[in-house]
């Protein structure tokens, strides 16, 4: 790249990031992923590094991001309140390992701490009382915040030691309020707040501190700004410290004494990360002692003596290409979005599901589209959002067929669904989609017979319906793709097998509408055999429990059909088994027990049984176990230290056990 492009890629990507700070920092309302932020922020270092003329000190490299807003008090920061340095990958920490020990020695000890994903605020003490707090601002001068600091209850005012000193925590909104506050946003008809991070901005800049009141807000102090007398000399003894006096510090710091060491704690925390109950963005590994610490220094935005270390992104944003349909086994259509590849949460990302029409009219998701894509877990990947900014006009609007794109019959939306379905039971991509639900592994769990194979046997015409499965041959599936000898021998001696599976697991397999895997499991356990179900009126089946409306209607009506006693029968003739082969059901005629019909509840502790044990017990009387006590409990056995539940069953002349009672009838 020669010069004067560099300059004006600089200049294009000063008015980018200033912007995006602008939206972030200010607005507190972000309208791109923090990835897309860090992605140009890294890119504008690189062309700095290729090109040092270009780092002048307005370049935001070199600036913290802030800005101050009018209506506060401002407040200087005696100690600026810097940015920090990051690290997206292994070979970035044995840089920064590299770097320190340049300057300050081998011996070198680092704190690994948690990153905290809300904002940066400076308390100040003086003999042990708060006395003002301020936000980071643009690093030199912030705002006077103090009112609405000391409505975070974890924010000491009077110290356990009449200490003068400044200190610096991240205030941060734990994901419960956050959740809580949006739902009551959205109730107002509000605008909610993107992320916990933007919430916790959002609320402690507020000029009524009653507002920031109610909010929920929390702290984590992690560092003292000037160590007046202190008299400490390593970071982790100022954590120390600061927890003595009455802050509140993150407890999952660790000390390290390597860098190796480091890496396997950031990946221990990684994992603890979906459990927390607030947001983390990274971790922070920062040298121990204050000595070396101040050997390191600072740049001009971060300190030298700490990093951060960034997870990688869970949102991102990429182009939609397309939009593909697919059938599913029951004939809903669904549209998956078709992505330019890009990594997200550490994998590659091209699909994401868009779930339903509705939803692509919801968020006005166009082809040609920019996308926010997110990942977070193991969850399939989701369109949070499209970036209107970016729109170039060339986007096309995406409607759904009227027709099946696999047989082409025409498509139908049930009232009060939000899918569209093809209805035509032939409909080959619905077939397909049966035969591979009928082996998975809550089915009748074929082992071997993974969705490819299934394919390609439906494809090569080998199977139509699932009772083909059993007519497979040896010399069929040799002739498969990618199937050798003992796969084959594998996977037939697997269809063998599963002919002796008890009856729930064919009802679930044979995907009738409505059935999941537990009302298979009740209809198998109630009938006992597929004939028997076969004959069973609505009534008959809405008499039990847990069996609806919907659900009655669709069995009677799946076994109404021709083509389906035709297919059970083929089913028997070949040789898989349609009775049930689990634990009997206790009729409640059927046992002589107290216990039997009757809806017991358990509470407090048991001291001979188990939970499991008791409720099994009951269960194989003829009892049923529930969780609350109400007017239609029969019987409450109360172990020991019981609590409301008792007292209610007290209130309402409900009969009450005690274990012993109850053992005695389990054993009788
Ligand atoms: P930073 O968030 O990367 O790191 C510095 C901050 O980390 C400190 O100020 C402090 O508040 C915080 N922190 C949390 N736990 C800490 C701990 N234990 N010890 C020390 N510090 C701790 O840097 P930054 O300058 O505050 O912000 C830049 C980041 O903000 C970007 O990387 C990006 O993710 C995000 N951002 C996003 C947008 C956007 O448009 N989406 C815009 C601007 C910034």
């Amino acid at each position: 790249m020669d010069k004067q492009s560099a300059n004006k890629l600089a200049r294009e990507l000063h008015e980018l990031i200033n912007t995006y700070n602008y939206e972030y920092n200010v607005l507190d309302k972000p309208s791109v992923p923090d990835s897309e932020y860090d992605r140009l922020m890294q890119e504008l270092l690189k062309l700095e590094e290729a090109f040092p003329e270009l780092k002048t000190s307005d370049s935001p490299t070199q600036r913290v991001g802030g800005t101050v807003l009018a209506a506060f008090q401002k407040v200087v920061h005696k100690t600026p309140m810097l940015s920090l340095g990051n690290a997206f990958n292994e070979a970035d920490l044995r840089d920064f390992d590299r770097r320190v020990k340049q300057s300050v020695g081998d011996d070198v000890q680092y704190v690994v701490e948690l990153k905290i994903d809300g904002l940066a605020v400076s308390l100040r003490y003086e003999n042990g009382l708060f006395v003002q707090g301020a936000t980071r601002g643009d690093g030199t001068t912030g705002e006077d915040i103090t009112e609405n600091l000391k409505t975070i209850r974890s924010i000491p005012l009077r110290l356990k030691k009449e200490l003068s000193f400044e200190v610096r925590g991240e205030a941060f909104m734990p994901k419960k309020s956050f959740e809580k506050l949006n739902e009551l946003r959205l109730q107002l008809e509000e605008e909610p707040f993107a992320n916990p991070r933007n919430a916790a901005a959002g609320s402690i800049r507020q000029l009524d501190p009653k507002i920031a009141a109610k909010r929920n807000l929390d702290i984590f102090v992690y560092s003292i700004a000037d160590l007046g007398g202190t008299g400490v000399e390593k970071h982790s003894e100022a954590l120390d410290l600061l927890e003595e006096v009455g802050f509140k510090t993150n407890q999952e710091r660790r000390k390290c004494e390597t860098i190796e060491e480091v890496l396997t704690i950031i990946e221990d925390l990684q994992e603890k990360r979906a459990n927390l109950s607030y947001d983390i963005d990274g971790i922070v590994i920062k040298v121990d002692s204050l000595a070396q610490q101040e050997e390191l220094g600072f740049t001009a935005k971060s300190p030298r003596w700490a990093i951060a270390y960034k997870f990688p992104a869970e949102e991102v944003m990429t182009k939609l290409v397309d939009i593909e349909l697919s059938v599913g086994r029951t004939g809903v259509i669904t549209p998956t979005a078709l992505l330019e590849p890009v990594r997200v949460a550490g994998t590659t990302v091209q699909r994401a599901s868009l779930h339903n029409e509705d939803l692509i009219r919801e968020k006005d998701i166009k082809i040609g589209d920019t996308v926010v894509v997110k990942k977070a877990g193991d969850i399939i990947p989701e369109v949070v959002n499209v970036l209107i900014d970016l729109r170039t006009g060339e986007e096309q609007t995406f409607s759904m067929p009227t027709h099946c794109p696999a047989c082409e019959s025409e498509l139908v939306r049930i009232e009060g669904e939000v899918a569209l379905r093809c209805i035509n039971p032939q409909c080959p991509a619905q077939i397909k989609e049966g035969l591979i639900h009928f082996v998975s592994r809550n089915a009748m769990n074929i082992d071997g017979l993974g969705e490819r194979v299934v394919a390609q046997l439906f494809q090569e015409g080998l199977i139509k319906d699932v009772a083909d499965l059993y007519r497979l041959t040896r010399d069929q599936l040799l002739e498969l793709e990618r199937m050798g000898e003992k796969s084959t021998d594998n996977l037939l001696n697997a269809i063998v097998q599963s002919k002796e599976n008890s009856l729930e697991r064919l009802l679930f397999g044979l995907g009738i509408r409505h059935v999941g895997a537990k009302a298979a499991k009740t209809l198998a356990q109630e009938f006992e055999t597929i004939e028997i179900l076969q004959q069973a009126t609505k009534d008959e089946l809405i008499a039990i429990n847990e069996i609806g409306d919907k659900m009655a209607d669709a069995v009677v009506t799946y076994f109404d059909n021709p083509d389906v006693q035709y297919l059970v029968n083929e089913l028997k003739s070949l040789g898989v088994n349609t009775t049930y082969k689990g634990p009997k059901l206790i009729r409640v005629e059927d046992s002589d027990s107290y216990l039997a019909g009757k809806t017991v509840v358990l509470t407090g502790k048991l001291e001979q049984l188990s939970r499991n044990e008791a409720k099994e017990g009951i269960e194989a009387l003829g009892g049923k176990v529930t969780g609350s006590v109400s007017k239609s409990t029969d019987l409450v056995v109360a172990g020991e230290s019981a609590g409301s539940k008792l007292k209610k069953a007290q209130e309402l002349n409900i009969e009450i056990w005690d274990e012993a009672r109850l053992f005695d009838e389990l054993n009788k």
